[in-house]
């Protein structure tokens, strides 16, 4: 079971571009084959590569900026793959695929999910070319099974964690959603925000999870965060910094409804939101931030709420009189922006 990294993909870019200086950012599970693909470029080439040490969790963290600071003139982000290949001025995205089979834990999962007729299936990046097999197996199996439908930034039944478009489109035609990869951060938003029962098969361990109950927990640990900071009167709503987060509209809406209620604002801005930064804003008493979603859904260290953008709707609902709704149940919970911004040459 190895991950590829499209190292041909790369070479290729590098023998038409010609560049001077590259950037090269990768999530950390790819970083030690990206420094070998780094060595072969600097040796092949004589080019120098600086690989970020920042943290790259997804598509959001591309890096036209450091470019510009490293005057150099590319940038590879490698391994969160997309229908976009090319991505505002300088970055490149480089697809990596995991070899692993799920032959196994698919049959393994048969008996499981019998109590349901109509399957979707769904998966992240690595993953990809897994569908159609799997569809096959859970056809020949006698399941009805459905895929969700491209769009202009995620494939056929591809999430990333904060956007389930692909899924949101087809998950009221289907009784249970199938998640292809060990990833249970990915399965929890699709079971989040398709409401619907969320297995995720596990090609490691061949082992079949049923994410109900970490999906409920985090549901109503975000409703209780989103109640506690109905009571604050002082807010700070942070800016997210990385690239593909650019949420300023976002971040005025929110800001202008908190003060129309009644409450006070600082506005803040950071590339990571940690409880660490927090800390020193000791006045504030709850915060909404509108960078990634997953650092207030899945963010259990908090002392205060920390809202996200779908949460701060059903904040600004609350203080309207309105009633909560179930306010993870949409498509996307940020509206990334590198999807809106590809590059065309
Ligand atoms: S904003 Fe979306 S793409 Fe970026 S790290 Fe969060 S979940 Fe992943």
């Amino acid at each position: 079971m190895t991950v590829y990294i499209d190292e041909e993909k790369i070479f290729r870019l590098i023998d038409e571009r010609k560049p001077k200086g590259i950037v090269v950012n990768a999530p950390g599970g790819l970083i030690r084959q990206t420094r070998g693909i780094i060595d072969r470029i600097e040796t092949t080439y004589g080019i120098p590569c600086f690989l970020l040490g920042d943290s790259c969790f997804g598509i959001c963290d591309t890096v036209d900026d450091e470019v510009e600071k490293l005057e150099a003139d590319m940038a590879l982000h490698i391994g969160h793959n997309a229908v976009v290949q090319d991505i505002g001025k300088y970055t490149h995205l480089i697809d990596a695929i995991d070899d692993v089979k799920f032959e196994s834990v698919i049959d393994r999962s048969v008996p499981l999910l019998k109590r349901y007729k109509r399957l979707g299936l769904a998966t992240f990046s690595q993953h990809l070319h897994e569908l159609k097999p799997a569809k096959e197996r859970y056809e020949a199996a006698g399941f009805d099974v459905r895929l969700g439908r491209e769009n202009n930034l995620l494939f056929q039944s591809q999430t990333f964690g904060c956007d389930f478009s692909t899924i949101y489109s087809m998950a009221k035609d289907v009784d249970a959603l199938c998640y292809l990869g060990e990833s249970e951060f990915h399965a929890v938003g699709v079971a989040l925000s398709s409401g619907k029962p969320t297995y995720v098969l596990d090609p490691y361990l061949e082992e079949v999870r049923d994410m109900q109950q970490e999906a409920e927990i985090r549901r109503k640990r975000s409703i209780l965060s989103v109640y506690k900071a109905l009571d604050a009167n002082v807010f700070g709503v942070i800016t997210g910094l990385k690239e593909g987060q650019k949420m300023l509209p976002r971040t005025n809406w929110i800001t202008k409804r908190l003060e129309m209620n009644g409450r006070k604002v600082v506005q803040l801005t950071m590339r990571d939101v940690t409880p660490d930064r927090l800390a020193p804003y000791r006045d504030i008493e709850a915060f909404v931030q509108t960078a990634c979603p997953r650092i207030s859904v899945d963010g259990f260290n908090f002392e205060k709420p920390v809202l996200s953008i779908p949460e701060a709707d059903a904040l600004v609902r609350l203080m309207e009189g309105r009633e909560i709704g179930e306010y993870l149940q949409r498509p996307k919970w940020i509206e990334l922006t590198v999807g809106l911004i590809p590059r065309l040459d």
